[in-house]
């Protein structure tokens, strides 16, 4: 039976305050403003009290407790800036920094990472000593993600963010004592390992042990060669958050201002990702249609999310025939890029080099998919750079994204619909596919477009929907160990879905490994999952168009290249197939 939760107050610095029993005294904290400094927190995911920097003091209490995982009593009385509780974690402080590789001048984490944060807070003098430093371990062997043990402070978040929310356990401790540190079992690299390139870790890890693999170098080189046609397409999640790397609050739509930043720094063409998304709908929704009358490989599950991909590769290979063989909007864009409009404009494939920016670090090993490339061997998609390195870029060419005015993407590959808008956050592509599959199936066109069941961040959502007068159950499911629930089920051939859709990462690309990072205190603060899918939200409400076979382009590109739908042209250009991958899980 439900039992209201008793309310409880107590004192924190001279300050009242009333929460439910259970809530522990750092979020008691957090209510009223007092920012008490954490490392290795994150909330339900690494509550462990290791760091030691959320330490407070409890009137009647002996010895300091860690505020993040100390009960609330009623009645108590804390403290959390008494001098010897500041002395105590500025010794904290110094002993993280005397075994870390402390080079912020040139640490794509310097004026975003938690350590620098707080050694400023606390005004760590300079260091007279140095520590001795434990081996350093740099594991550059992943397309995606490069792991630097020199700056790792052992917190633990990436190892059950990986384990908790992904159900990969890519990564843990290994060794111990003073050698003790992050990383894969065996010795092996990341590229050996379960990982499938998520950056879950990444966005993370409070200091920059853990980032993105860089191609960077190669896309400045590329701009620069003049030989080269330089095509940048723009993934929906993007538009959504690249403006808070220029201080702009979470959940501000600038797709205007992101088209015109990157014209500035020399893209020939920007063209938009949300068009292949659209495409992506065209052929998922007819494959779907298609299995429904067939009665095969059900439930179908979407191939949109690459770590998802791999997941289901390492994973679930004996399922592999339940994903939707149609390509990542990416990916489809990428072909068109170097088939459609090569030809349409007379360019050899070879001078166009293809970039994406994308809200994913897992794009980064796509791309190389020998199953993706093209006649010839090229590859669709050449460069991947996520959000935070694209903002790098601009930085660095004093390119104020912020400050634009909004231009236009460029044609005949930059027009999207809402549906295309929404593919960036969870439940997005099933709302998209949902928009069209009646029109597909017979020509009739819904009236409500707005699939509220399927948006939110619960887990896994559920919802009843009407084919031909049948009715069918569908899933949305987001972070892995969620997708783990539903692919156990149709392991076990009790699965009661018809179509599921799976993201790789909680709250859909919005969130995805290659996103701005946001501090874990400003996150307790507000809800930045939602703020970004409602920007979104806002984008699909003001287009033109809001279901995928309404885009005037895509109709153009069926009728004069493709076909139709699922045709032979179709499925040679723009479906795929799965292989399984072979890797060491340990038991
Ligand atoms: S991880 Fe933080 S403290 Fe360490 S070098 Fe990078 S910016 Fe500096
Ligand atoms: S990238 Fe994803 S799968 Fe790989 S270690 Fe990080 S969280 Fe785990
Ligand atoms: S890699 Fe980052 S998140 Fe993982 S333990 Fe080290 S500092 Fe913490």
């Amino acid at each position: 039976m439900y039992r209201k939760k008793k309310m409880i107050t107590l004192t924190i610095d001279s300050k009242q305050v009333t929460v439910p029993e259970g809530t522990t005294i750092l979020e008691a904290a957090r209510k009223i403003d007092i920012d008490i400094p954490t490392l290795c927190f994150l909330k339900e995911i690494n509550e462990v009290g290791d760091c030691r920097m959320c330490l407070v003091e409890i009137e009647g209490v002996k010895g300091y407790k860690a505020s993040c995982v100390y009960p609330v009593e009623e009645g108590l009385v804390v403290r959390t800036n008494t001098k010897d509780l500041i002395d105590t974690k500025r010794t904290i402080l110094e002993l993280l920094l005397s075994s870390h590789q402390k080079n912020c001048l040139t640490c794509v984490r310097s004026t975003n990472c938690r350590l620098q944060d707080l050694c400023r807070r606390f005004e760590i003098p300079d260091l007279e000593y140095e520590g001795q430093m434990p081996e350093a371990d740099m594991d550059d062997s992943s397309e995606c993600i490069v792991r630097n043990t020199a700056k790792c402070i052992l917190c633990r978040r990436c190892v059950n963010v990986c384990k908790k929310v992904q159900g990969v356990s890519a990564i843990g401790n290994v060794n111990r004592g003073f050698n003790s540190k992050i990383g894969v079992a065996l010795g092996m690299g990341m590229k050996d390992s379960t990982c499938v390139g998520c950056g879950q870790c990444v966005i993370h890890c409070p200091v920059g042990a853990l980032v993105e693999k860089s191609n960077v170098g190669k896309l400045r080189e590329a701009l620069a060669d003049k030989t080269k046609h330089v095509i940048i397409q723009t993934a929906p999640a993007v538009r959504a958050t690249i403006g808070e790397e220029f201080g702009m609050p979470v959940g501000t739509l600038v797709t205007g201002k992101m088209v015109a930043a990157l014209r500035r720094l020399g893209f020939d063409k920007i063209f938009d990702t949300d068009l292949g998304a659209d495409m992506t709908i065209m052929e998922e929704a007819t494959e779907f249609i298609e299995r429904l009358n067939k009665g095969k490989n059900l439930p179908m599950i979407t191939s949109c999310s690459s770590g998802w991909i791999t997941f289901a590769e390492k994973f679930y290979p004996d399922l592999l025939n339940h994903l939707s063989s149609t390509k990542s909007p990416m990916e489809i864009l990428g072909t068109l890029i170097k088939t459609y409009y090569a030809k349409k404009e007379g360019i050899d494939p070879k001078d166009i080099y293809s970039v994406a920016l994308m809200p994913c670090s897992a794009k980064k090993a796509e791309i190389i998919r020998d199953e993706l490339k093209l006649e010839g061997g090229i590859q669709a998609v050449d460069n991947v750079v996520t959000t935070r390195e694209m903002a790098r870029m601009l930085k660095e060419a004093n390119i104020d994204l912020a400050s634009l005015d909004d231009e236009e993407y460029d044609d005949p590959l930059g027009e999207a619909t809402g549906a295309g808008h929404i593919f960036g956050t969870t439940g997005g592509v099933m709302e998209a596919a949902l928009r069209s599959v009646s029109y597909i199936l017979d020509g009739t066109e819904i009236k409500n477009v707005e699939f509220k069941q399927v948006r939110g961040t619960k887990g896994i959502k559920e919802a009843k929907i009407n084919i031909a007068g049948k009715e069918h159950k569908i899933a949305v499911s987001q972070g892995l160990a969620n997708a783990s629930k539903i692919l156990d089920e149709i392991r076990e051939g009790k699965s009661p879905y018809s179509f599921v859709e799976i993201m790789t990462c909680p709250g859909g690309c919005i969130n995805g490994g290659g996103q701005p990072i946001v501090d874990e205190y400003k996150a307790s603060k507000i809800d930045v999952k939602a703020l970004r899918a409602k920007a979104l939200y806002k984008a699909d409400k003001k287009a033109k168009h809001r279901k995928a076979h309404e885009n005037q382009s895509v109709k153009k590109i069926y009728e004069d290249f493709i076909g139709k739908p699922n045709g032979k042209e179709a499925h040679r250009l723009l479906h795929t197939h799965y292989n399984k991958q072979e890797v060491y899980v340990e038991k």
